[in-house]
């Protein structure tokens, strides 16, 4: 049954936090603006998102290699890199209610206007829409519905702290904004010491932070948050299949990308690609494509794919003074390598595979709720039920779970009747429920029920773990 975008990001939130998924932080204090907590099953979608993109993308590929660099970097490279004089947004302030927003995302946002066509009710309008009674569009602040709007001023997203015991400005430091930098400033380090040949990745997970002046819409844009990030090293004097090497790099990854949304789950018609036109282009891109998800609050940004140019090496070599170039045998010259960009953000993902999961059904004329994960991403694989507490059913559902537990997340439930745990799987995404039953104790078989068709068919106790493996590597996102 298609599914209401609307209500769906209130219902995603709600689940998250009902069934251990996304917790708001510090939620006993009131809760900090914009940072959330992974839960129980939320920390394993994320592990899992992590896991298998680092799998397919830097293990599974003879031309990636990983690094784990820390968040606290010499602040020169923040000058090198142009983060310090441009890595900016445009905000502007309330005069009434001081309240501050991103000026290129204000008119995006629902509106209190108090309508003089109608004795000065005030009505809350959808971002971008004219009131109904007056005709007239936004020109005060969106919040209060009174204040002017300051002119916009550029305002750094850099978060600023101080290394050692000393708050003086030479011992400023910076929370990475972008995990990117890394791989440039160990450019040398990993060229050398994994003596690589052109073209190849570095690749990175991990935090980085931005002061975004108007976070929100969960965990969408957050103040902390999780990147994935490659960056691909290619030879710009060489062409393959007749086009220039960054060009066609460019392209490929923006294929392999959008192709490994797809493996896991998102839908054909809830992802789409953006050219990023020639005025919105960062300082370094010579061409960028976003890929773009359907979101419960509508298109937006998932993941970048941006060709870097030799901007970054550049810029590192002439503030390091270190040489930072290739020496490509063939041609007898030192280049400095083209960089292409996949960035994705993992909580953005996460965020996107749960709303493309989510499914409200009908079955038997009940209400189902389902998020319809890639099994490999599903926080549980398997449930393992008894039928009832006795008979030797507990003791045999506790064999089968211990047997799977080495290889597979394994969520044991002896609670309420079969249906309503099969409800509660159904809720946290589980793709296979197993179930002790009566015939259990005379053929070592179980039931396997499928999370999406709800089919069910008996597996002797031995094959078990094959079947689910089986099943789970030949998954198909149901339609
Ligand atoms: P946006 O335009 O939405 O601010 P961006 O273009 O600045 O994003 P990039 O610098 O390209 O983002 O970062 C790469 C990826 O990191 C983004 O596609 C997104 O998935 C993720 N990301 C960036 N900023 C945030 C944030 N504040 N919260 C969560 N994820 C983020």
């Amino acid at each position: 049954m298609a599914q209401q975008k609307t209500d769906v990001m209130e219902k995603l939130v709600s689940l998250s936090k009902r069934r251990g998924f996304v917790f708001q932080s510090s939620e006993i204090y009131g809760g900090t603006g914009s940072c959330w907590d992974y839960g129980p099953l939320g920390v394993e979608l994320k592990q899992n998102i992590k896991r298998v993109w680092w799998r397919d993308f830097v293990q599974a590929r003879a031309d990636m290699v990983g690094i784990d660099a820390s968040i606290l970097m010499h602040p020169t490279v923040w000058k090198a890199s142009g983060h310090l004089d441009h890595f900016t947004d445009p905000m502007v302030d309330c005069r009434a209610c001081k309240l501050r927003f991103r000026a290129d995302h204000v008119d995006a946002i629902p509106w209190v206007h108090y309508c003089a066509a109608t004795k000065g009710n005030k009505f809350t309008i959808a971002g971008g829409e004219p009131c109904h009674h007056c005709e007239q569009r936004r020109t005060l602040c969106p919040a209060c519905g009174k204040g002017e709007l300051t002119p916009p001023r550029q305002f750094n997203l850099m978060f600023k702290t101080f290394m050692g015991p000393v708050e003086e400005d030479a011992a400023v430091a910076y929370l990475r904004p972008e995990t990117a930098q890394a791989m440039f400033v160990n450019f040398e380090n990993v060229l050398q010491s994994m003596r690589l040949k052109l073209p190849f990745g570095i690749a990175q997970v991990g935090r980085s932070f931005r002061n975004e002046i108007t976070p929100g819409n969960f965990i969408f844009r957050t103040r902390e948050f999780e990147q994935m990030e490659i960056e691909y090293f290619v030879n710009p004097h060489e062409t393959v299949e007749g086009r220039p090497a960054d060009e066609y790099w460019h392209d490929r990854w923006i294929a392999d990308c959008l192709d490994w949304f797809r493996r896991y789950g998102l839908g054909e018609e809830n992802i789409r690609l953006r050219e990023h036109d020639p005025d919105e282009l960062s300082h370094y891109s010579k061409r960028t494509v976003d890929i773009d998800f359907h979101y419960p609050i509508g298109w937006s940004e998932l993941m970048g794919v941006a060709n870097r140019t030799d901007f970054d090496l550049k810029q590192h070599a002439q503030w390091s003074g270190k040489s930072l170039t290739y020496f490509d045998e063939g041609r007898h010259e030192h280049v400095v390598p083209y960089v292409i960009e996949p960035a994705a953000g993992v909580d953005r993902a996460l965020l996107a595979f749960m709303s493309d999961a989510y499914r409200e059904e009908e079955v038997r004329g009940e209400k189902r709720v389902v998020l319809r994960f890639h099994p490999e991403l599903a926080p549980i694989k398997v449930a393992v039920f008894p039928l009832v507490n006795r008979d030797g059913m507990p003791e045999i559902a506790r064999k089968v779970e211990a047997g799977l537990r080495p290889y597979l997340n394994v969520f044991y439930d002896d609670s309420g009747a079969v249906g309503r745990r099969y409800r509660r799987m159904d809720e946290v995404g589980t793709p296979y429920c197993v179930t002790v039953d009566s015939q259990t104790l005379q053929d070592e078989t179980v039931t396997v029920r499928d999370r999406d068709s709800m089919e069910q068919v008996r597996v002797p106790i031995a094959g078990l773990r094959a079947h689910v493996e089986e099943r789970m590597g030949a998954w198909k996102r149901p339609v």
